[in-house]
């Protein structure tokens, strides 16, 4: 493709409201333009990009047996209405009326559209295993929309769902989109790290994310350093301390605590360490209130307290909720005779004595206080999230926590959408059985920012060349010389070897294409200009390591070849 006639609008400064590296390189590389929040058209560049990433998913997808068909974006109420998620999921389902009042929604993900139709089609464990996939555009009103193609509402997922006669051949299913994942991330030359990830009603381990490793990513990875274990923030158990608890606590008394509202604030004005502090937060869980304890040093996990209440779903009460279940404003609520049957407790609290909690009295706190004695504990639960250094759950080795971006998902689904909606098969004895399911996402848009956000440098996108929008670009520095006839015809030969390239033939500077090139992140440079002519030469640049050499114009294509070879090893070899 020749520049002069391309349509990739660059960018010389940053966009004001792009926040992410990926988000503003894409922006000032002319790949995406945003339509409105949340949504993007791609352009030229990007949609390579895009193809690239989605092609080697396909192919994957193709390898591991699964079908690829192409589900409708639009669908119809009642099947939501069937499993129950019309009601349950929430402002992320856009929903809408067609002209005879019927309500659709526009599918966020696919579940109940592929069961519809397998429960028409599949009569007989004959047809058993099935994985159907699709690549497709989802829409998600996002509560937040941001770092462009990263949280968008519009972007493009992969979903492949599995159908088996039972648990066993679900496993296989499962392994098989687990080590497909694999390959993928691996082809897409992301560095990644596949996380155990909460399975929510479902328990067990059969749920993976597949993580890469960012800064700017929004989700914490708890991962050891001596094992292979890994898992997200919600999943990452918390290991109970040994020890039994001490028997010395003196008789609780209530002590004032004027204006003290947060755990430091109570720690230092008492004198105790923040750790002797419990903090108790109240919820309102299923339409009951339920109090939470842990330790004034850790943060408690929503998704592990929505797991143990069995909970659908969890929120934290209200300002109102809390005086007039406590009696007191927020910051005083203690476990000390609370009118809520539901307490629950982080595990953490279950060996030690002696804390300071709050007297569900405006401006006192309770101290020397045993939770078995002076309060009605529910139930010790592992309740907080891990930190940096807590030991491994499997070898004991110290967890470090780092920064994650997810890019694909496999989960086990059980006989969730199967069974509501009755989606059943004759096994070999003739009975009716119902199908055991998985599904397997991957955000294929997201994939390709996460990449950017992993291979970036000060002057622009450094693309692996599995997702560059082109191999090569061939830079003419002088169109008008005899530069131009050279650089036709590399570009040309390029193309006889399988290389896409991107010829920049502007009458432009020669610096505006070097700022160019380097922003799109091709990952080989080819510049041409009349002076190297002369001397029967031709520079080349590797864009990751920035590297240049000069090749001799005489045998460039043995010596193009030989480079290239190094470069595409460099990237393996990271
Ligand atoms: P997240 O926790 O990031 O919201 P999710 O758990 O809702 O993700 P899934 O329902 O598992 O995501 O969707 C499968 C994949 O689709 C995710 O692994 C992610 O890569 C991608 N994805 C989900 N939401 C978005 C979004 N708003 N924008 C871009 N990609 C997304
Ligand atoms: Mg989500």
């Amino acid at each position: 493709m020749r520049l002069s006639r391309y349509y990739a609008p660059t960018l010389k400064e940053d966009p004001a409201d792009a926040e992410v590296v990926s988000h503003k390189l894409m922006l000032r590389a002319g790949m995406i333009r945003k339509l409105t929040s949340g949504i993007y058209t791609f352009l030229p560049l990007g949609l390579r990009s895009l193809n690239k990433a989605a092609r080697i998913v396909r192919e994957e997808m193709d390898r591991a047996g699964a079908l690829e068909i192409l589900m409708p974006g639009v669908q119809p109420a009642d099947l939501w209405q069937e499993t129950g998620r019309w009601e349950f999921y929430g402002k992320e389902l856009l929903r809408f009326k067609d002209r005879h009042d019927r309500d659709y929604c526009l599918g966020p993900t696919h579940e109940e559209v592929v069961t519809d139709l397998i429960r028409h089609e599949v009569r007989s464990y004959r047809q058993l295993p099935l994985n159907l996939y699709q690549i497709q555009s989802k829409f998600r009103d996002e509560i937040r929309p941001r770092f462009g193609l990263m949280r968008g509402r519009e972007f493009l997922m992969k979903d492949a769902y599995s159908f088996d006669k039972d648990e066993e051949g679900s496993m296989v299913s499962y392994k098989g989109m687990y080590d497909a994942y694999c390959r993928i991330f691996e082809r897409l030359g992301l560095r990644f790290r596949a996380v155990e990830a909460d399975t929510g009603s479902i328990g067990g381990n059969y749920s993976h994310e597949f993580m890469v490793l960012a800064d700017t990513g929004e989700d914490t990875v708890a991962a050891c350093s001596a094992c292979a274990y890994g898992a997200n923030l919600e999943k990452a158990e918390a290991v109970a301390p040994a020890g039994t608890k001490p028997g010395n606590c003196p008789e609780f008394k209530r002590v004032p605590t004027p204006g003290k509202h947060t755990v430091e604030e109570v720690a230092e004005f008492l004198n105790v360490p923040v750790k002797k502090v419990v903090k108790t937060l109240l919820f309102v869980a299923d339409g009951q209130p339920v109090a939470a304890l842990v330790r004034g040093d850790r943060e408690l996990n929503e998704v592990k307290l929505k797991n143990a209440l069995k909970a659908q779903d969890v929120a934290l009460a209200s300002p109102e909720q809390v005086q007039a279940w406590t009696g007191a404003p927020v910051g005083f609520a203690g476990p000390v005779k609370l009118n809520i049957k539901t307490i629950l407790a982080d595990r953490e609290l279950a060996n030690d004595t002696d804390w300071v909690v709050g007297a569900n009295a405006a401006d006192e706190h309770l101290i020397h206080v045993d939770l078995d004695d002076d309060a009605f504990v529910t139930n010790y639960a592992d309740l907080r999230s891990v930190t940096s250094g807590d030991p491994c759950p499997k070898c004991a080795t110290g967890l470090s926590l780092t920064k994650g971006i997810e890019v694909g998902h496999v989960f086990k689904l059980g006989y969730k959408y199967s069974e509501a909606m009755k989606a059943t098969f004759l096994d070999e004895q003739g009975k009716e059985r119902i199908v055991y399911m998985g599904c397997y996402g991957i955000g294929v848009s997201r994939v390709v920012a996460a990449c950017i956000e992993q291979n970036h440098d000060g002057n622009g996108i450094k693309f692996p060349p599995a997702l560059a929008p082109y191999e090569a670009a061939v830079l003419c520095l002088d169109v008008k010389g005899e530069a131009l006839a050279k650089a036709e015809e590399i570009y040309g030969w390029l193309g006889t070897q399988g290389v896409d390239a991107l010829l920049d033939d502007r009458d432009e500077r020669p610096g505006v294409k070097f700022k160019d090139v380097d922003l799109m992140g091709m990952p080989m440079q080819v510049v041409i200009g009349g002076k190297g002519l002369a001397r029967g030469v031709i520079e080349v640049k590797d864009r990751r390591t920035g590297e240049k050499s000069e090749l001799p114009v005489e045998g460039f294509e043995a010596a193009f070849t030989a480079w290239r070879e190094q470069v595409l090893a460099g990237w393996n070899a990271r």
